[in-house]
């Protein structure tokens, strides 16, 4: 409840500054912005380069990250602070073909407390047996090879939306403590889905994985470009392929119980540059790209 709070507080303070001022004031060239950020949030960021700069590297912390042309000689980028944060302030800074440096953002890390939640479950479903654990590793390296391919510019041109409007189970980042020993992160949403609901694409995109894995099922992963990614899980059945463009609304698969799952319903993810991070952070700083 505190933390549902916490998020229509944080959403009513960015609806305001969209009444008092224009939506994305965008920077000037050489003007260094200052962002606040929260550990499992993105950030739309706009920057203005020189001509002959686009193909300068963007980093932040130690991750080079993509950025694309806004118009203008603007562009922008997600920057997606890991749930993980050590909370330190940090900048994000073009490196140029001679090795020069631009700081282009700062970023402030604001805390967030994420709720706990504990849970009895039985015992075989968090220490599992050697050959489900060599499945599920060996599909852990079979995904971090997908998520490396992402395109380098957005498929998308509108703002992302939720992928269902059903009751929200488990919301993005509940620490959740199993059997009051094992510990993990809830990075994820799950709505309210009986096995069979048609499930959306929640902006266009390429589907980079369409099948069953170990912990989430029947799965679908769509590549929205610039190292966005969105995960649909525990379905009960697939409709596209890898490779397939879809569109924002396209039914990729219907909602199910499969692979670790407690019951019916759909989990989704939203990963950015390796960090899963809350979806509806995204579904709000793309609406200041696309107003
Ligand atoms: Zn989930």
């Amino acid at each position: 409840m505190k933390y549902l709070l916490l998020l229509l507080l944080s959403f009513q303070a960015c609806a305001s500054e969209k009444k008092s001022g224009p939506v994305n004031p965008l920077p000037a060239l050489n003007e260094i912005i200052t962002v606040e950020t929260q550990p499992g949030f993105v950030r739309w960021v706009s920057f203005a380069i020189e001509p002959g700069q686009e193909t300068a590297e963007l980093w932040c912390k130690d991750q080079q990250l993509k950025h694309a042309p806004l118009g203008q000689g603007r562009r922008f980028a997600y920057i997606a602070e890991t749930y993980f944060s050590d909370l330190k302030p940090y900048t994000c800074r073009l490196i140029l073909k001679n090795k020069t440096e631009i700081p282009i953002v700062n970023f402030l890390v604001k805390p967030f407390k994420y709720k706990e939640e504990k849970l009895k479950v039985d015992f075989r479903t968090v220490r599992l047996s050697k050959k489900d654990l060599k499945r599920a590793q060996k599909e852990q390296r079979m995904l971090a090879g997908l998520y490396t391919q992402s395109a380098s510019e957005p498929y998308f041109n509108r703002a992302f939306v939720a992928p269902l409007d059903s009751f929200i189970t488990s919301i993005y980042g509940n620490r959740r403590v199993y059997n009051n020993a094992h510990k993990s992160q809830h990075l994820g949403t799950d709505y309210r889905a009986a096995v069979g609901v048609p499930i959306p694409a929640v902006n266009r995109g390429r589907v980079l994985f369409a099948g069953d894995l170990f912990y989430t099922g029947g799965t679908v992963i769509i590549d929205h470009g610039m190292d966005i990614f969105t995960v649909y899980g525990h379905l009960s059945e697939v409709k596209t392929q890898a490779g397939q463009i879809v569109n924002q609304g396209d039914i990729v698969a219907l909602s199910g119980h499969t692979g670790r799952s407690s019951g019916p319903h759909l989990h989704w993810g939203v990963k950015i540059h390796g960090h899963y991070v809350n979806g509806y952070s995204l579904i709000e700083e793309t609406k200041k790209q696309f107003p």
